[in-house]
């Protein structure tokens, strides 16, 4: 055979080789890629926990590189080798540092067995069964791994359910994380992405007080505090929800939340604002007016921070028509101390002075002062 003929055909062989290669892997590549988005909702009334808005979870990913993309460098990874299940939820309990998981219809194994792949930047963490909340409380916390986004899990089995088919697994993490719920073939991947990676404004709004702690009150002990500043937050969520930002409350409920977690929340979710509504309270019945506490150590956003404080005074005082006493620096108030972003603690009026009293009782004066706040935080983020 002519020589020239033989390494023609030597070429072309190779060529195919190299075709059937390529389209082996593609194949295999999109296989792989049978990824869609889960169902994902927010439940849920009887909970006490904050509760995040629904996530909408865009497109289905067309190929792997994509998702991978999607996936980031921390998720975990359920394997639903062993369990069908008819549909899942996931609810952010951000306040808690944790996800609640619920599976409806369970079948196959315990929920206890579910294996739970934690990766953080390519380290995997499969230590199983992972301890319990409770149980780690009592462990020397140098013994944890700091890499392992994951630092507890607990169950709530069927039969604390009263339709005995819905199994709860909630898990607590090392930070607050936006979780995204995908599902394939063989795993469900919950993505740990921190909110400012997705959202480009994040905010946190805080109601002073709350549960067991009443605040300061009425002379006739007729009216609490954390009543009047949770009814602001109520009126100042139906209008940021409305916007094209991340809002994350401290609570939105009659609950008691202590000091720490509601500045930590800030910290963690690198919030641009954070928003404190209070009443204030006066020996004398004679003072009244709205004054805002801010933070003058941030040695980089002080300015944002005196300027922000200023606007949530003075948009609060043009809607009451009520006197402007000012600006206070809150250096000794916790959730001052610890904020990492400017913050506004805004006392909206006095409690203990009868006629403003009962004004910030009536619904109308509540909703004028959330208008206030809403728009003083818009106007705060022309500053940025
Ligand atoms: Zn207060």
């Amino acid at each position: 055979m002519d020589e020239r003929l033989l390494k023609q055909m030597a070429v072309h062989s190779f060529g195919l080789m190299l075709i059937v290669m390529v389209t082996a892997i593609i194949i295999s590549q999109n296989n792989k890629a049978m990824i869609y988005a889960g169902d994902t909702v927010v439940a849920d009334a009887e909970t006490n926990y904050e509760v995040a808005a629904p996530y909408s979870y865009g497109d289905v990913p067309e190929d792997n590189t994509e998702f991978l993309e999607k996936l980031g460098d921390k998720y975990i990874v359920i394997e639903k080798s062993n369990f069908t299940y008819d549909s899942i939820e996931i609810l952010d309990l951000y306040m808690d540092r944790s996800f609640r998981i619920s599976l409806q219809g369970l079948r196959g194994a315990n929920i206890q067995d579910l294996s739970m792949v934690r990766v953080n930047q390519g380290q995997e963490f499969a230590t199983y069964p992972i301890l319990k909340i409770e149980e780690q409380e009592t462990l020397d916390p140098s013994l944890l791994d700091t890499k392992d986004p994951l630092k507890g899990v607990s169950y709530i089995n069927a039969e604390d359910d009263p339709l005995g088919t819905l199994t709860d697994v909630i898990i607590e993490l090392d930070d607050v994380y936006v979780p995204v719920l995908y599902e394939d073939e063989s795993n469900i991947y919950i993505t740990l992405h921190k909110p400012k990676d997705i959202y480009d404004k994040v905010i946190v709004v805080d109601a002073g007080h709350g549960g067991t702690d009443p605040g300061t009150y009425s002379r006739d002990e007729q009216y609490y505090e954390k009543d009047i500043n949770l009814s602001i937050l109520l009126f100042l969520k139906e209008l940021l929800d409305q916007e094209d930002m991340k809002v994350y409350y401290t609570r939105t409920t009659d609950k008691t939340v202590y000091l720490n977690p509601r500045v930590y929340l800030a910290n963690d979710v690198e919030a641009d604002f954070f928003v404190s509504i209070h009443c204030n309270s006066n020996e004398s019945t004679q003072p009244s007016g709205a004054e805002v506490l801010y933070n003058n150590n941030l040695s980089d956003k002080s300015l944002i921070a005196e300027q922000f404080a200023q606007m949530c005074l003075d948009e609060v005082t043009n809607v009451t028509g009520k006197i402007n006493r000012g600006l206070v620096t809150g250096e000794d108030v916790v959730i001052i101390e610890k904020a990492k972003m400017p913050i506004a603690l805004i006392e909206v009026g006095f409690m203990s002075n009868q006629e403003e009293l009962n004004f910030l009782l009536q619904e109308t004066h509540k909703k004028e002062i959330a208008n206030g706040i809403y728009k003083a935080i818009l106007k705060a983020y022309e500053l940025k």
